[in-house]
């Protein structure tokens, strides 16, 4: 997926030392500790509140840690202004200066730093180019639609060539087609530029296509760091499973009868096999690497590629499959229906918190 994801090594972009910040009683962000590297399309995702953005205001020099370090390619960030840190933002609402044209926009950083007005028309028109639009320099901003705006909106903060982008849920007001073709739009001119992204989103599934690395966020804290097939695959905690994709979280007395042990367990619904309930289905021995359980029939969603299928057994336990839509078994499962429902061990995890 990722084709040149950015070495491991090398000095970090940005990095949070031990990293809090209050607002009075509110403990925005507690105590994080991450690395961001140079040239990396990083991730914060986490629920609304969660911190996110405190953190990216943090980079950018609009508010202070209460404790701990910021550093901005090696530097303590502590006491540069914001001017004065090789950063830029884009922010959802664009922030566009209506009164000015598309090309005036986009120029704005270059004119503030005395640029002439041809290397700035020179340089914007490469920067409308890379954005694909490059009929648009003598527009008003209420002349584009709102992906061309936000797409005008990354040219204007890239024209200064920042170190580091800061990009605070820039496709939060796009309609759902337009944001998926952003999101790849996105990633081509991060790798295009080389520049360092950090991107904060609530929305999961922009977070696993678009990064190199994700930091999932819940109450201030950092949950985990991985990338996306690690957070998806390997999540931590429950709250990461449950935040990142859809989720069989077994606990206590249930995991007891499942499992034969009271760990917290994940097992995500593609994982789950659907078989027919024949006694031939279920051997004596059971093998150890498999678990496999007669369930029930329950309530079936159809989500257009494929079914979700919640199943519950005997004693009460429900269990969420998800079966491709071809899967041949599907037609027969009507409400109530008994079935066999097997998965690897391998594919289950054990949560630690
Ligand atoms: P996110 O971007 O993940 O939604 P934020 O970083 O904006 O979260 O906010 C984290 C917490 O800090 C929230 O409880 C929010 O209400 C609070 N907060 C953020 N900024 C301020 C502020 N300037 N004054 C008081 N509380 C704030
Ligand atoms: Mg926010």
């Amino acid at each position: 997926m990722n084709q040149n994801p950015p070495p491991a090594s090398g000095q970090s972009a940005v990095e949070f030392q031990n990293v809090s910040c209050h607002f009075g009683e509110v403990i925005a962000v507690n105590q994080v500790d991450f690395a961001i590297r140079e040239g990396e399309f990083f991730s914060m995702l986490g629920p609304s509140g969660s911190g996110k953005t405190t953190c990216l205001r943090m980079i950018a020099g609009f508010e202070n840690p209460t404790e701990g370090i910021v550093r901005i390619h090696g530097q303590d960030a502590g006491n540069l202004p914001p001017y004065e840190r090789d950063v830029n933002t884009v922010f959802q609402d664009y922030a566009l200066f209506p009164h000015m044209s598309v090309g005036e926009n986009v120029e704005y950083g270059l004119m503030i730093r005395n640029v002439s007005k041809v290397q700035r028309k020179k340089q914007a028109l490469e920067m409308l180019d890379m954005i694909q639009l490059p009929d648009v320099y003598d527009r008003k901003p209420s002349q584009l639609s709102g992906g061309q705006r936000q797409r005008v909106a990354l040219a204007r903060a890239l024209i200064n060539k920042p170190r580091v982008l800061l990009l605070d849920e820039p496709l939060g007001a796009l309609d759902l087609k337009l944001r998926e073709q952003m999101q790849m739009e996105l990633k081509l001119l991060q790798r295009k530029v080389g520049i360092t992204f950090v991107f904060v989103t609530h929305d999961q599934e922009e977070a696993l296509t678009m990064s190199d690395r994700i930091a999932v966020f819940n109450n201030g804290k950092v949950e985990q760091i991985g990338t996306p097939f690690e957070i998806y695959e390997k999540p931590k905690t429950s709250f990461v499973a449950n935040f990142v994709g859809l989720s069989n979280i077994f606990e206590g007395a249930i995991s007891q009868e499942i499992f034969g042990n009271s760990n917290t367990h994940l097992v995500r619904p593609e994982k789950i096999q659907v078989a027919e309930a024949t006694e031939g289905n279920f051997p004596n021995n059971q093998d150890s690497s498999s678990i496999s359980l007669k369930a029930q029939v329950g309530v079936l969603v159809y989500t257009g590629s494929h079914t979700k299928v919640e199943f519950y057994t005997s004693s009460g336990i429900k269990i969420l499959a998800s079966l491709a839509n071809s899967h041949s078994i599907l037609p027969s499962l009507a409400k109530d229906k008994e079935v066999k429902l097997s998965w690897n061990q391998a594919d289950s995890q054990v949560l630690v918190g």
